[in-house]
């Protein structure tokens, strides 16, 4: 590891999980994320009620660049689906960059995910009917529903930043599965997210597409300081991150810094 990428490890301690809360004093000054005792319980109230995540502390400095790992069934999408603002927490806070999430109602998440968090899944859910520009396109087009000049020019700029200029106009479902996860890569980029969360994105492609997905990860994360959290099975990749945090059973072990 190089000087710089310890100086970004320094600067971006993950999986923090001892740390009091403190309430931070700007937005700005915040760190990227804080999770305080984050439970999660599915089927509330009813007989097979069960409690996956078992209170869950963890902060995450902006610019980190971090693997989550465990064992199926531990609670891993559970926990980025929380991070990622598409489910609640069942008890517990969660603080994105300053901003307590908890008590916002359901139309400010959206809006808060919209603006901060982009997501890249192993199967990418792109429109296969749409080109890989129109599929970049979607996200920025909002209310409006059309695509300005300046949007399309992103768009392209996006697909240009993942290799992918000569294949744009091309239908998404004719793409190669590295291309299609590339395109939804730069789709995860449209908004320009703080925070990038990839769920075994690299888990459905072959190993040389594995790593060129990873590499342009990185590449985001370094050339644009987009934190990063990145479920992976595994570990040759995992151990090419800055942290890793393993969840075991519902609870987080902090395996540290490497
Ligand atoms: P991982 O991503 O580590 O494989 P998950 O977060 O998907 O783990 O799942 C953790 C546990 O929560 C599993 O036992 C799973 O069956 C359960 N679970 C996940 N989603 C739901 C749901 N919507 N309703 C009920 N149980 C769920």
């Amino acid at each position: 590891m190089g000087e710089f990428d310890k100086a970004v490890v320094k600067a971006s301690v993950a999986a923090d999980v001892t740390a009091p809360v403190t309430a931070p004093a700007t937005a700005t000054a915040a760190p990227l994320l804080v999770l305080r005792g984050v439970r999660k319980s599915y089927n509330l109230g009813q007989r097979n009620e069960c409690e996956v995540l078992h209170g869950i502390d963890l902060t995450l400095e902006r610019g980190a660049f971090c693997a989550v790992v465990g064992p199926s069934g531990s609670g891993k999408s559970t926990l980025l689906n929380i991070v990622g603002l598409l489910d609640r927490p069942t008890q517990g806070n969660l603080a994105l960059m300053g901003q307590e999430t908890t008590t916002l109602d359901d139309a400010g998440l959206t809006r808060l995910r919209g603006q901060r968090i982009g997501f890249v899944f192993q199967y990418h859910h792109l429109l296969g009917a749409f080109t890989a520009l129109e599929n970049v396109l979607m996200p920025m087009l909002g209310d409006a529903g059309f695509a300005t000049r300046a949007m399309t020019e992103h768009a392209a700029e996006l697909l240009d930043s993942v290799g992918l200029t000569p294949w744009r106009d091309q239908l998404a479902d004719q793409l190669s599965g590295g291309q299609q996860q590339r395109v939804a890569l730069a789709r995860a980029l449209a908004m320009s997210p703080a925070l990038l969360l990839a769920d075994e994105p690299t888990g459905n492609l072959d190993t040389v597409s594995a790593d060129a997905v990873f590499a342009l990860l990185r590449h985001v994360n370094k050339t644009q300081g987009t934190s990063v959290l990145f479920v992976t099975h595994n570990p040759e990749l995992a151990a090419r991150c800055d942290h890793t945090i393993e969840v075991v059973d519902g609870h987080l072990l902090p395996a540290g810094a490497r």
